[in-house]
């Protein structure tokens, strides 16, 4: 059978970050491969792709395309199913995949997470992560049991700089104005699915369960 890739679409907060471990966890042999994830660590680490990324990501900005496409391309190569989360983020990204896709060999599965900006708003202000394990928490609707501690790891939480109400609407905005575009690119070349992520997490990962073992 081919091995899969799994597009996560969606606007920041959407769930895709707590699908992809849910998926994680369900699924053997899966790959998390997140820009996101990839970016903050070599912000903390300091590296050369760390320092010139910073701005772009504090700002909420999206760093330019030749800091990612390369590092992206090459790991999808690898001979392993992959969860792809936050990639592609453009119309660009979305082409050069498409232009790659036949090479890659693998079925490419889009799951596009849908939900209104307000909601958006809300849950991202109120979010933390965990600096150790990056599972995320919601001071509103997904508490840990100890103040500002992971329940997983024990390990202290923290709020993104990109989490602030000023930067997520700026991160709301690029995504309406450049992510969306890349989603007919998307749907013509993957299965494409749309992903009510107002519902509960443990109805999201049902459908998303359902889907995959269509
Ligand atoms: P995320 O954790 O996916 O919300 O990503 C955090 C930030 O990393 C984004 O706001 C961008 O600054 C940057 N980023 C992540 N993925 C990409 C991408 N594919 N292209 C450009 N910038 C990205």
């Amino acid at each position: 059978m081919k091995k899969k890739i799994i597009i996560m679409m969606g606007p920041p907060g959407s769930g895709k970050g707590t699908q992809s471990k849910k998926i994680l966890m369900h699924l053997k042999n899966m790959f998390h491969l997140s820009t996101g994830d990839i970016l903050r660590e070599n912000i903390k680490n300091n590296t050369k792709l760390g320092e010139k990324a910073k701005d772009f990501v504090h700002e909420g900005k999206l760093v330019p395309d030749d800091l990612i496409n390369d590092m992206i391309l090459t790991k999808l190569k690898e001979d392993t199913n992959f969860i792809l989360d936050g990639y592609p983020r453009n119309a660009s990204q979305a082409t050069l995949l498409k232009k790659e896709a036949s090479s890659l060999n693998k079925k490419i599965i889009t799951l596009n997470f849908d939900i209104p900006s307000f909601q958006i708003i809300k849950r991202n202000t109120n979010r933390l992560i965990c600096s150790k394990c990056h599972i995320s928490y919601n001071k509103i609707s997904k508490k840990p049991k100890k103040d500002n501690i992971c329940d997983n790891c024990h390990s202290p939480l923290y709020q993104r700089n990109d989490d602030k109400k000023e930067t997520i609407e700026k991160r709301l905005e690029i995504y309406e104005t450049q992510t969306i575009p890349s989603l007919p690119i998307l749907l013509s070349f993957t299965s494409f699915y749309d992903i009510d992520a107002s519902l509960s997490s443990d109805k999201i990962f049902k459908t998303i369960l359902d889907l995959l073992n269509e």
